[in-house]
Formats: structure tokens, C-alpha cells, sequence
């Protein structure tokens, strides 16, 4: 009964097929239940089919799904009330989209246009982004150029212009790159896809520093780190609470599983007359026809107020304490050590301990044994397994699937 053919082949998928969803199991349509350390990578932060963001998507289908940015909607002032005063925490004005690179095409253009406001010496726009290697931030034109990845990149050239990666928590390296053409510097506080590999509160407390010195848009890719994820609601809050970015993007969690995604831009004053920097977005200049619908911000607020009625940062910030210790507690030949922040981890294997079937990388085989017997857990990378689950899992589900993972990890080595 499979159609698989219809669909276009651009993903490498397990060979099971997903039927239903209940907290943080998975059920496939053989009726196999799975413990979720995957959570929709990052995304179903509340687990599936949470009673409160059904109970929101439901209500506001009966009132209104959509009906176009050209009228006000008092749910998307809501939402982004939410997002700037309890989020992010910093003064500033929140534009809505559906996805995470699509967010990250939004504040690349807000650092061009940043770049023409504020040239270089010789009145030449600056447009360039100098951002990491082993970045992810999305599959679009800008977003992929954005990525610090070659293999993201492989036969789409030629890329869009105007971006520069250097290694990760190299401080020499970064202000080496930063020429008369830089206008920002775009980071996760976590790099997800990457191989969960955290930024340095040194590096980053550098990285705002050399932004203020040298007029650059302090960027931040909160698509996979925020919204609880890394212990504070906001990931760089969990690394360097007193930074002030410029820009961040917002993804994955902030709608549970619903498709949405928004920017915010700081208010902060960029000249000596005081214009700031949020202004530079003047109507016309951005837009989405599916941003921000009343639907899609109903859910969201939903969510993003669960998360903060629970704290459940606080809660991912202990858990993911409890995760690691526990992983490491095992002390497997195998492991090498656990990564990460909050409910963001990364078990690092160590390849060289055991056999890995020819064209597979140790990750991806090792997250498939997971998959045989329960576990659903991604690779971050070629060597590092990724442990993501929602934010509110039970203890004892959470101690379920840890235990899948020893007997999985055992058996390795
Ligand atoms: C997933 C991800 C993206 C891309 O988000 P999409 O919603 O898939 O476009 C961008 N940045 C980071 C850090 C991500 O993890």
C-alpha cells in the first residue's frame, strides 16, 4: 500500500510509517510504540497531541484560520507580546513566518538593509554575514548559503553572496574574517544539526563585543536552542545571559508541532538620532501570505505559555543534567562523552569501538538499532547521536528510553 513513489525522494527515511502520537510515544501503522527522543527534532517541545495546543488549534478553527496581513490580528500582537516581554526579554518588534529558514532569510535581509543604512567607509552597502562551520540554519536559496556545510550546498551553486564561515569558537579566526564588507555575524548558541557542539560563553561575550566595535548585527539562530530548549527560554540566555543580540530567529518549538516560525529585531537605537534598528523595516520592505494567521498564533501562544506556566526551561535544564550524567554514568568504551545543553544533548560516539556496517555513518547506525527496538533518537552529525525529547516528558518514559539506549550502547561495545 506504500505511494512512496509520489513523493519527491529528498529525504533519507527510516522504513516505518507513522500513524499517531501520544505524549512521547510514537506509534507506526503496525501499531510498534516507540519512546520519542526525537520530538519532530526539536519541535513537538510538549510532546504529541497535547491536550492544550489541541484544545487551542480547535477553538480558533471554529473563529478564524486566516485572513491576511493587510487587516490587524489581535492574536499575532498577542503572540509577539509574549515572544518580546517573556522570551526574549529584550525591547524589540517580532515579524511572523512559518519556518525556521525562512526566519533566517528574514533576518539576513534585515542586515542587508542594515548594511545600507550604515555603509562602509566609502559608501559602499556591506552585505556580508560571516557565519560557522558545521552551521545549519535551512534549505533556501539564503538559508543554505547561510549553512557552513558544503554537503547542504552540493550542485545548487552558484550560492547566493555574501557569506563567509569560519570555525566555531575561534576568536582570531572570526575577527580575522570581519572585512569592509561584514555586517553581521549569525550564530546558534548550540550548533543542532552541526553535532550538538555548544558556543563558548567566552566566544560569545567576544563575538557581541567585536559586533558593537565594529558596527556588525549581532545574529542568533534560536530555530533548534530556543523556546525552553537549552535550559532558558532562549539558548544565548543559557551561554551569556547578559549579551544584547540584534536579531534572532525562531523556529521549530515555538508552534509544538503546528508550522511557525518568526524573527524578532531589536529596538536598539543604530544612530545618534535614535533610529532604531527595527524601524529600518518599513511596510513593504517583508511578508509572508501564511504568516502569523490567526490559527498558527493561537497555537502558538498556546505553547509558548504552557512552556512558561511550567517552567519548563528549569525542567529542561535538570533533566538534561540528569541525561547526562546518566549516559556518562554508564561509562561505555563507545561513549566518549555527552555534549549539549539542557534537553539539547549529543551522545559523541567514539567510531574506532565498534563495527559500522559499510556506507553508514556511526551515528545513523546507531540511531537505527535505537529504532529496532523503541527509541527514536537522530543523528547530529556523523558521530554524534542526538537526544531531544519534549520538554515535558514523564521522568519514567524518559528513564524508559534511556534504558532502550544502554542496551543498545552496551551491546556496541
Ligand atoms: C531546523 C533548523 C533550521 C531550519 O528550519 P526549517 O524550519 O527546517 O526551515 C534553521 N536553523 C537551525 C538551527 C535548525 O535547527
Amino acid at each position: 500500500m506504500e505511494k512512496k513513489q509520489y513523493v519527491l525522494g529528498t529525504y533519507g527515511r527510516a522504513p516505518i510509517q507513522m500513524e499517531r502520537g501520544e505524549g512521547s510515544f510514537l506509534y507506526d501503522t503496525t501499531g510498534k510504540r516507540y519512546v520519542d527522543f526525537c520530538a519532530g527534532i526539536a519541535t513537538c517541545c510538549l510532546g504529541h497531541c497535547h491536550p492544550v495546543v489541541v484544545g487551542a488549534l480547535e477553538e480558533q478553527a471554529h473563529k478564524l484560520m486566516h485572513c491576511s496581513n493587510l487587516y490587524g490580528i489581535p492574536g499575532q500582537e498577542e503572540l509577539a507580546e509574549l515572544i518580546v516581554r517573556e522570551v526574549v526579554g529584550l525591547d524589540g518588534q517580532v515579524f511572523f513566518c512559518n519556518s525556521g529558514a525562512e526566519a533566517n532569510d528574514g533576518i539576513i535581509k534585515v542586515a542587508r538593509r542594515f548594511g545600507h543604512r550604515h555603509p562602509a567607509a566609502d559608501g559602499s552597502p556591506r552585505f556580508e554575514v560571516i557565519t560557522f562551520n558545521k552551521s545549519f540554519h535551512g534549505r533556501t536559496l539564503g538559508s543554505m548559503a547561510a549553512t557552513g556545510q558544503k554537503k547542504i550546498q552540493v550542485e545548487f551553486d552558484p550560492l547566493l553572496v555574501g557569506f563567509r564561515y569560519v570555525d566555531f569558537n575561534d576568536m582570531a579566526a572570526l575577527r580575522a574574517a570581519v572585512g569592509k564588507e561584514t555586517c553581521g555575524i549569525l550564530l546558534e548558541a548550540v550548533q543542532g544539526e552541526g553535532g550538538v557542539n555548544p558556543v563558548d560563553a567566552d566566544f560569545l561575550r567576544g563575538v557581541a563585543e567585536l559586533c558593537r566595535e565594529k558596527d556588525l548585527l549581532l545574529m542568533i539562530d534560536e530555530v533548534q536552542c530556543g523556546f525552553a530548549r537549552c535550559g532558558k527560554m532562549m539558548g544565548w540566555q543559557a551561554v551569556c545571559p547578559d549579551i544584547e543580540p540584534d536579531l534572532i530567529s525562531c523556529a521549530k518549538g515555538i508552534g509544538g508541532g503546528f508550522p511557525m516560525g518568526c524573527f524578532w529585531v531589536s529596538n536598539r537605537a543604530i544612530d545618534a538620532h535614535g533610529t532604531t534598528l527595527s524601524s529600518i523595516m518599513t511596510p513593504g520592505s517583508h511578508g509572508s501570505t501564511f504568516g502569523g494567521t490567526p490559527l498558527a498564533c493561537a497555537v502558538s501562544k498556546a505553547v509558548v505559555s504552557e512552556i512558561l506556566r511550567l517552567d519548563l526551561a528549569a525542567r529542561a535544564k535538570k533533566l538534561g543534567e540528569y541525561m547526562k550524567q546518566t549516559v556518562e554514568g554508564w561509562q561505555l568504551p563507545c561513549v566518549e562523552k555527552v555534549r549539549g545543553l539542557g534537553l539539547l544533548r549529543g551522545v559523541a560516539l567514539r567510531p574506532g569501538r565498534f563495527a559500522v556496517p559499510e556506507g553508514k555513518t556511526p551515528a545513523a547506525y546507531v540511531s537505527e538499532l535505537c529504532r529496532e527496538v523503541g527509541l527514536l533518537a537522530c543523528p547530529a552529525g556523523a558521530d554524534t547521536l542526538r537526544l531531544i525529547p519534549a520538554l515535558n516528558i514523564p521522568e519514567d518514559v524518559l528513564n524508559e528510553g534511556l534504558d532502550i539506549l544502554r542496551s543498545v550502547l552496551s551491546k556496541l561495545a
